[in-house]
């Protein structure tokens, strides 16, 4: 690809082949990436991934004031982290003000573009006035007729002015791979600006000519980008291009349907990421509003989704977000992802939480064992460090409920001791050993076995629900089994 403003630019990464599709993500560094913007990033990267494509990355930071580098790194890490690579960029169109710049002054050059020099402040007025009495309002073209000496005395006068497409007569049409045709008269379409006064181009023209230059096949992105799609057509005609694929996105609601906005709750990809979200669950879930690959299967992990993906299975209708549903996806990816994923996974959870030093059960087999252990009764990845503490470290909370249901009856302490001192008289401390030891001194006492397995598994675990007891004992081992049974059976 050329680089125009660049040369050897060092934020281009792998240059590919030209695969015929290229699909493309550009989001503004104005935010977060939110999950709408990840969805349609998803898209194109499930688009690209699924048909040999090339996906590539480009940050539109033209609007110096509203991006930042720090939104821009955060963009970059939730992409890593949902596993989205792309093969080219990430390019920023700041560095590539030259091209378009090139791009206005050959539109210049033969007339399809004009400069304006109409007070914004007339302009306003008439816009205004327009609204008060209900009338739809365009451009009415004054500068159209100013001849090209007319416009460079001005020009030389130092009147500022900017540049405006001169928007053909007839019709825009195109057939939008998932809101199927659209058509737009052209009469409703303003000669919208190429470049503004301060001499920086605008949105439209920048985008056309940063797709044309990256040679971009298929523009997938959110619904709510349609009426600049007519305007974006016209530029491509009038620079003499062939005109991409256009897909619109469903909008994506919350459960009020209204707009998915803050109002709802959390909506960037970082808080999830956070909040012990899988990336594989919030990609399957992101993937399917708004897309049904048929059938009944619905968690898949990414490889699947790339496979089974289709655009043509892509529908229109809005989809809405449901933390639930993610939550659920985000269930059923702990139980069946590989266990040496999901134990890196929660190993990182630890070192994140700055607590992985204190894990006792920190050897890679250990820290199996307690996912595998854990991982049915997990919702998030949280819930090991959290409410699964007691399986990897020393210290941890017993749940004030599991305490009152059975540990506040302190008849049962002598009965725990006991347990404790037959089970470091145990020869072979195994699931059938413990168990036994466990019944045969509740009928010696006449305790209900219920109990006394209530109590051990509150002292072992904090919880009064947890994996079976027996297998609890053998991943904690003898002395830390006996050591816990004690400590409890001690409490006041
Ligand atoms: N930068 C635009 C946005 O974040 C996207 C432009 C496009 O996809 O054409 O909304």
């Amino acid at each position: 690809m050329a680089n125009h403003d660049e040369p050897g630019a060092p934020n281009q990464t792998r240059a590919t082949a030209s695969p015929a599709l290229r699909a493309r993500f550009a989001p503004s560094p104005t935010g977060y990436l939110h999950v709408g913007g990840a969805r349609t990033a998803l898209f194109n990267w499930l688009l690209a991934r699924s048909r040999g494509g090339c996906f590539i990355l480009r940050i539109e930071d033209t609007d110096l004031q509203r991006s930042s580098e720090e939104m821009t790194r955060v963009i970059l890490d939730s992409m890593r982290w949902l596993g989205m690579d792309w093969d080219e960029g990430p390019f920023f169109q700041s560095q590539r003000l030259g091209l378009h710049r090139r791009t206005v002054e050959r539109l210049l050059s033969e007339a399809k573009a004009y400069p304006c020099f109409c007070p914004p402040q007339r302009l306003e007025e008439s816009r205004r006035a327009a609204e008060r009495e209900k009338r739809a309002w365009i451009y009415d073209r004054t500068c159209l007729g100013l001849t090209a000496e007319e416009a460079l005395q001005r020009r030389r006068a130092g009147v500022p002015g900017l540049v405006r497409f001169r928007v053909p007569e007839g019709e825009t049409v195109f057939q939008d791979l998932i809101q199927g045709e659209i058509r737009f008269d052209n009469r409703l379409i303003e000669d919208f600006a190429l470049q503004r006064s301060d001499g920086m181009p605008t949105y439209h023209l920048s985008v056309v000519s940063d797709d044309i230059d990256m040679r971009i096949s298929h523009v997938i992105r959110g619904a709510d980008h349609i009426s600049n799609t007519p305007k974006q057509i016209l530029l491509y005609e009038a620079l003499g291009q062939a005109v991409p694929e256009f897909g619109h996105l469903s909008l994506i609601l919350g459960p009020d349907r209204k707009r998915l906005s803050k109002r709802h709750g959390a909506t960037a990809v970082e808080h999830y990421r956070t909040q012990g979200i899988l990336p594989d669950a919030l990609i399957n879930y992101l993937a399917l509003l708004g897309w049904s690959p048929g059938g009944d299967r619905e968690v898949m992990a990414a490889a699947e989704l790339v496979e089974r993906f289709d655009l043509s299975r892509v529908n229109k209708a809005n989809a809405v977000f449901d933390v639930a549903k993610l939550e659920w996806f985000n269930a059923q990816h702990l139980q069946q992802m590989e266990i040496g994923k999901l134990t890196e996974r929660v190993r990182n959870e630890f070192f994140e939480n700055g607590l992985l030093d204190r894990v006792f059960a920190s050897e890679p087999a250990q820290m199996e064992a307690a996912v595998a252990l854990l991982r049915s009764r997990c919702k998030t990845l949280h819930d090991f460090s959290r409410w699964g503490r007691a399986f990897f470290l020393e210290e941890f909370e017993i749940d004030p409920e599991g305490r009152k249901k059975y540990l506040s009856d302190p008849a049962i302490f002598p009965v725990m001791q006991e347990l404790a001192g037959r089970y470091l008289a145990l020869a072979e401390f195994s699931l059938a050993s413990t168990e036994q030891v466990l019944r045969d001194l509740a009928a010696e006492r006449g305790v209900k076995p219920g109990a006394l397995i209530g109590a051990v598994r509150v002292a072992l675990t904090g919880n009064a629900v947890a994996p079976g007891l027996f297998e609890v004992m053998l991943h904690l081992g003898r002395e830390r089994t006996v050591a816990r049974i004690r400590r409890s059976a001690a409490a006041p």
